[in-house]
């Protein structure tokens, strides 16, 4: 253990990688930066840190997600320059996307976290494609893959990039601010295993800039709406079903339900974490009704891997202890193959 934290906190993006990434940006070039479907703080942070750095230094930078972020986060600095192709009616997602001379992906690691958006960029064929994230098992079709699982987040790693090719006096507060929302959010308010000595020097380098923590502190945790308040009252006492000797926890959401509850985007963020702060508790699993799926987002302890358990049985994938999928089958159903899901995951001596 000790050896293993050791690593992380010297942890340092290759050089070579470095040095590639500066070759490629010597040169003013057309940018976008895209992230992930239902993106968080640190999909919409890294990627507005990273957009105001190349555009301050000549580039044209335009940031893409699928869709719209959760409303809460709309006080981060320059959200209104992004573009969701969702809501996109006059085609500029896609002309940005033509147009582009290099695509930063920001935050995910394989196309199918971009829905629909995926078959567009392969469309523009003789863009430089690269990566910059933090998830395990990242696809291989980039030209240059800056992927660091053991990083606790994006925006951490946005942060080195900028330190390394600008120096750390290129971060302007601005900047500081979207990056610092990412490595709180990422990190559960600083408090998972993923946090180095590191993390807290660039919280140090960011804090310089002036940015006021215990402002950003409420707007993410502290500006939410009655209903979801409300909603999380309603599915902890009534919906959260406890079984395997107490181990694992799951609750569930249909559309009926959120309605009740006025649900807005991003309203259920987090209430996953809440089982997990039962003492015998190993596993929590949410599942959210959507149109055309259900979302599922899985939570473990110390070495539970649900990274793993999420690509066997929910066609997804994330970190270990923290990760999520889709189910295309009733209610009912998921529930009951997620329950089949665990024992057999148990059998096999995974929890
Ligand atoms: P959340 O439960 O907060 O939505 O997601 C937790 C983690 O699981 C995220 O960091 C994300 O990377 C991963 N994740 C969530 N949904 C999916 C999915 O549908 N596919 C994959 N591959 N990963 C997902
Ligand atoms: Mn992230």
């Amino acid at each position: 253990m000790h050896n293993f934290r050791l690593n992380i906190v010297f942890m340092q993006i290759a050089n070579n990688k470095i040095e590639e990434l500066r070759t490629l940006l010597q040169t003013p070039k057309n940018i976008v930066i895209l992230s992930h479907t239902n993106p968080d703080g640190d999909a919409i942070g890294s990627s507005l840190a990273w957009a105001e750095i190349l555009k301050s230094k000549g580039h044209i930078a335009t940031c893409v997600v699928p869709n719209k972020y959760p409303y809460y986060l709309d006080f981060m600095p320059n959200t209104s320059s992004m573009l969701f192709y969702k809501d996109d009616t006059e085609g500029r997602v896609k002309s940005a996307l033509k147009s582009a001379d290099i695509i930063f992906c920001l935050d995910f690691h394989t196309m199918t976290r971009l829905d629909g958006l995926g078959d567009i960029i392969d469309e523009n064929q003789h863009a430089k494609r690269v990566l910059i994230d933090h998830h395990l098992d990242p696809n291989d079709d980039f030209d240059l893959m800056i992927s660091y699982p053991e990083a606790s987040s994006t925006c951490y790693l946005v942060a080195l990039l900028i330190e390394a090719l600008y120096g750390t006096e290129a971060i302007t507060k601005s900047m500081a601010e979207n990056i610092f929302v990412g490595m709180m959010t990422d990190t559960g308010n600083f408090a998972f295993s993923t946090i180095t000595a590191d993390v807290f020097r660039i919280v140090s380098v960011l804090a310089a800039t002036g940015i006021e923590i215990p402002t950003i502190h409420n707007h993410v945790y502290n500006s939410f709406s009655e209903g979801r308040a409300r909603l999380f009252g309603y599915v902890i006492n009534r919906k959260m079903k406890i079984f395997h000797n107490g181990t694992v926890a799951y609750m569930s959401l249909t559309s009926d339900e959120l309605k009740r509850f006025w649900f807005q985007q991003g309203d259920s963020e987090g209430f996953v974490n809440y089982p997990l702060t039962i003492k015998k508790m190993k596993i929590s699993a949410m599942f959210t009704e959507h149109t055309d799926h259900i979302r599922v987002s899985l939570r473990s302890r110390g070495n539970i891997d649900v990274n793993v358990f999420a690509q066997r049985y929910f066609n997804g994938g994330g970190h270990k202890n923290a990760a999520g999928g889709k189910s295309f089958m009733s209610m009912e159903e998921t529930l009951k193959h997620f329950e089949a899901s665990i024992k057999e995951y148990s059998r096999e001596g995974n929890i």
